[in-house]
């Protein structure tokens, strides 16, 4: 029987190789810093998203250890049991503050928080709608939910707009990235928001790759563009990126976050994180605040990486964001890169479908306010070589 079982997966597996999009992980062994460490070889990272720079930050470490000291290392149970302490209550508090809304509700992940998000708030008799190239955390909670799932042309209100109008009855739940994972792109959100509110639509935005990043004080993109809760009602954001910690959160008004702690599966339904990882979380907001150098640094070396890369002519998108896609014309040329990258001391990230659309592979570079200029100049001359 399991011999059977493992010749099929083994057939598959074969299959998957042989189109170039077989996926192998690669084993570090330090910690998330501008370098790391990979088979006894100490490479370049150009392919986390630590944007800030904080996910080895010692003033937050610091804080982890005393939230460990204070509370142990396990919550020991859901939010909706005994795991919700004053940590988590804290933190939400501020992420609320800095967001601009009334409440905020902490996720163990942005998967779980999108899952449970889209599932909390539309079912059978209503509509999801999604960019189409949203996040797969996104998407897979459009189809969870068993609304009725659509997608719309990547960027494209007037698509939106037709669909929406076309749509009948229910709840209509459009969801966006705010910046596009694979892309760097940014989402048109006043736009989007205006099509919303004229068809009756509920906008909700996945900041994961503009929260910490954008905006005057890091509040992200909806910090950046102006938008209030009326036009952005569902804000969500991750913790893992750009904050160097780990989770997600949701915010928006009093009866949206009452919603989901009632109806929210993926927040009812698992431990509440480990209460340190909110004390840690709150010290790295209150850098993400204060630290404005770092988003200036990032932002330098973005316009540093994006000349460089013109004058040796590689194909670059148009991404204003430390994430900054270099287009291949095949995937196993994604792949042949990346091994000589690699080869030459700079890790990126190969990504290949169903990550993104068909023919669309590319190297996934991203910058980070731990880069130096250096380092930046010396990942441009690698690509110049490969
Ligand atoms: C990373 C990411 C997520 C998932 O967040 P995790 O906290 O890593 O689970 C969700 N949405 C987008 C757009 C992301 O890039």
């Amino acid at each position: 029987m399991s011999n059977s079982m493992d010749r099929l997966l083994q057939e598959n597996l074969e299959k998957r190789r042989l189109q170039h999009l077989y996926r192998s992980r690669v084993r570090v062994d330090s910690g998330c810093s501008d370098q790391l460490s990979v088979n006894g070889k100490t490479v370049h990272n150009f392919c986390s998203n630590d944007y800030l720079g904080l996910a080895e930050n010692a003033v937050i470490a610091d804080a982890f250890k005393q939230g460990i000291d204070h509370y142990g290392t396990g919550s020991g149970a859901s939010h909706l049991i005994s795991g919700h302490t004053k940590a988590h209550c804290d933190l939400e508090q501020q992420l609320a503050e800095f967001t601009g809304r009334p409440r905020a509700l902490l996720f163990s992940s942005g998967y779980m928080a999108n899952m449970g998000v889209i599932g909390a708030l539309a079912g059978r008799s209503d509509a999801v709608l999604e960019d189409y190239l949203n996040h797969a955390s996104l998407l897979d909670g459009g189809l969870l939910s068993r609304a009725k799932f659509q997608r719309y042309k990547h960027r494209d209100c007037y698509d939106l707009d037709k669909k929406l109008s076309a749509s009948k009855g229910g709840r209509k739940l459009v969801v966006t990235d705010g910046v596009f994972s694979m892309d760097g792109d940014l989402a048109p959100l006043p736009q989007l928001a205006d099509v919303c509110g004229k068809n009756d639509a509920w906008l909700m935005v996945d900041d994961a790759h503009g929260f910490g990043v954008l905006g005057n004080s890091g509040a992200g993109i909806v910090e950046q563009l102006g938008l209030d809760i009326q036009q952005v009602p569902i804000l969500m954001g991750t913790l893992g990126k750009a904050f160097g910690t780990y989770g997600a959160f949701v915010a928006g008004s009093e009866a949206l976050i009452e919603t989901l702690v009632q109806f929210s599966r993926s927040y009812i339904y698992t431990t509440a994180p480990p209460p340190a990882v909110a004390v840690a979380t709150s010290a790295s907001l209150e850098l993400v605040k204060k630290d404005q150098w770092r988003r200036d640094k990032l932002n330098q070396l973005i316009a540093r990486f994006r000349a460089g890369a013109e004058q040796i002519g590689l194909r670059l998108m148009d991404s204003k964001t430390p994430i900054q896609p270099v287009l291949m014309q095949s995937d196993a040329q994604v792949l042949d890169a990346n091994q000589k990258l690699l080869d030459s001391g700079f890790m990126v990230g190969a990504i290949r479908p169903p990550t993104v659309p068909e023919g669309t592979g590319r190297l996934r570079i991203t910058l980070s306010a731990s880069h130096s200029e250096q380092q930046v100049d010396a990942l441009l001359d690698a690509l110049d070589r490969c």
